[in-house]
């Protein structure tokens, strides 16, 4: 048996249950009847303001002035029900959005008694749908106006709620849960994974290069900067992010590394030939020396007239020359394996010193002058830096005028570098010749001055691989500068 209740009682808990539903029942007068707490609640009104005023004060103006009451009740009237979804007025008239719907009560012969009314009020989830609305249209106007990839991530990640594929990568109108497989080279996947944890946990930005399926099903790379959107409390609401096509650039670098490579490899072999194949020619250069020496020695007097020792003269001084030849070349191929650090800095002077000691010879020979000033202590091995001081000093006195040779060895600061600078006043160089002199073999003369071509191209390339440059300004005839910079803080790096 059903339990016993008043229906009427029940009605009424009902309707104060709904409280956050305006329901209430209009005659067939149009004069609101009946009030209850949700209409307090919903439309502001008190009963006593509320019942016998006219349907209408609910409507907003523009609705009265386009009859949509009256078709409100007419609809119900014959369909039974009439939807209320619309703007409608709160007592004061501030408006409120309202999704409702007004029902036709009817007596058991079809008579209409009365309309009833419930409202509810979702102005909030209205306006919450406009600024959806509108953040959409904001996104989509971005992603018009740039021509990179914009996206929305979902706080952790695990949704991609837009994007918008700048006709690199195809677009995500819906929100997507698969995007990490469906855009991400699975190699790049675990990096792309870290960096969104790290990102989350510091709450800062994601960034990261990796590659990704573009339209054409190709893999083209990326750029990818997302930044964390907080809401009031300072959680993250949403990551909005761009990635950029960097793929030209990494096709680039890739191409380079690859070069690069390729270089270090064929210079490696190019320094390990020179150094096999100028180790190997000694020897019998050195038999070629002391087997003529022998000859010029021995058979002298008995055999050799002068023409013969002339030409076992020029032999010796040949294979000399080729001697020395072989051994700077062994030098300067060498050079790209000699440590450039020394354990601490050297004093520069030290290094003048050491060169002048081993020019003594010359110095002496040309009564040269070679004077120095201040100089600083560096960050490049000493066996290094002596070789360089020692083959522009050198080349300073062998290239002089006929006059006493002078030279003057100098250093400022330059910014970030020394600039050291030998000077001289000797034969000077002229300008076209300028550059091509750093290259090896290259001389600007023939056997009458001694030398191989050798000892600038060391010089070049020492202090380019401290980080470096070395040039020269002259004038023919009348003396000429070289000046070489070398970093003064940076250690220099390995090339
Ligand atoms: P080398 O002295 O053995 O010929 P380098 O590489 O030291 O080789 O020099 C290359 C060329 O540069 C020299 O042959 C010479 O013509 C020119 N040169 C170098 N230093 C000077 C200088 N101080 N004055 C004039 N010419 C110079």
């Amino acid at each position: 048996m059903p339990p016993h209740f008043d229906m009427k009682e029940v009605c009424h808990l009902l309707l104060e249950e709904l409280g956050d539903h305006a329901i209430f029942i209009i005659g067939v007068d149009g004069k609101l009847a009946t009030w209850n707490a949700g209409v307090e609640r919903v439309l502001q009104y008190t009963e006593e303001e509320f019942v016998g005023q006219p349907l209408t004060i609910l409507f907003t103006p523009e609705d009265i002035a386009n009859k949509v009451p009256e078709e409100e009740t007419r609809t119900a009237a014959q369909n039974g029900r009439a939807p209320d979804i619309r703007w409608h007025v709160r007592k004061g008239g501030s408006r409120i959005f309202v999704d409702g719907v007004m029902v036709a009560l009817k007596s058991q012969t079809g008579e209409l008694i009365a309309f009833a009314k419930v409202m509810r009020d979702v102005t909030e989830r209205v306006h919450a749908d406009e600024a959806l609305r509108a953040s959409e249209a904001r996104f989509r106007a971005i992603v018009n106006a740039t021509s990179q990839v914009i996206y929305c991530m979902s706080p952790d990640w695990t949704e991609m709620r837009q994007l918008g594929g700048g006709g690199f990568i195809s677009d995500t109108e819906s929100p997507s849960t698969n995007w990490l497989t469906e855009y991400i080279h699975s190699d790049d996947q675990p990096e792309v994974l870290e960096a969104i944890q790290k990102a989350i946990r510091a709450k800062t930005v994601f960034e990261v290069e990796h590659r990704v399926r573009r339209v054409d099903g190709t893999l083209g790379w990326v750029h990818s900067r997302a930044a964390p959107l907080f809401d009031g409390n300072g959680e993250i609401c949403e990551w909005f992010g761009a990635a950029s096509d960097i793929t030209a650039r990494k096709v680039m670098e890739q191409e380079r590394e690859r070069l690069v490579m390729d270089l270090a490899r064929s210079n490696d072999d190019l320094s390990q030939f020179a150094r096999v194949a100028s180790h190997d020619l000694k020897a019998p250069l050195n038999n070629i020396v002391q087997f003529s020496q022998l000859l010029l020695k021995r058979y002298k007097t008995a055999v050799l007239d002068e023409t013969a020792e002339e030409f076992l003269d020029l032999i010796v001084s040949s294979a000399q020359r080729m001697i020395r030849l072989t051994s700077d070349l062994l030098r300067y191929a060498g050079l790209s394996s000699t440590p450039l650090l020394p354990a601490k800095p050297i004093r520069a002077k030290s290094m003048v010193e050491g060169a002048l000691a081993n020019l003594q010879g010359e110095i002496e020979s040309t009564s040269a002058v070679v004077t120095c000033g201040t100089l600083p202590e560096v960050n490049l091995e000493g066996a290094l830096l002596l070789q360089l001081f020692q083959n522009l000093i050198g080349n300073a006195i062998k290239y002089s005028k006929r006059d006493a040779p002078r030279t003057y060895i100098g250093a400022e600061e330059d910014g970030d570098y020394y600039q050291f600078s030998v000077r001289d006043n000797g034969i000077g160089i002229e300008a076209h010749h300028q550059d091509r002199i750093f290259e090896p073999f290259k001389r600007l003369h023939g056997t009458d001055i001694p030398g191989n071509g050798i000892g600038l191209a060391v010089c070049k390339r020492v202090v380019e691989r401290a980080g470096g440059r070395i040039w020269v300004e002259s004038a023919l005839g009348e003396g000429s500068t070289f000046y070489f910079k070398l970093p003064r803080h940076e250690v220099p790096k390995e090339s």
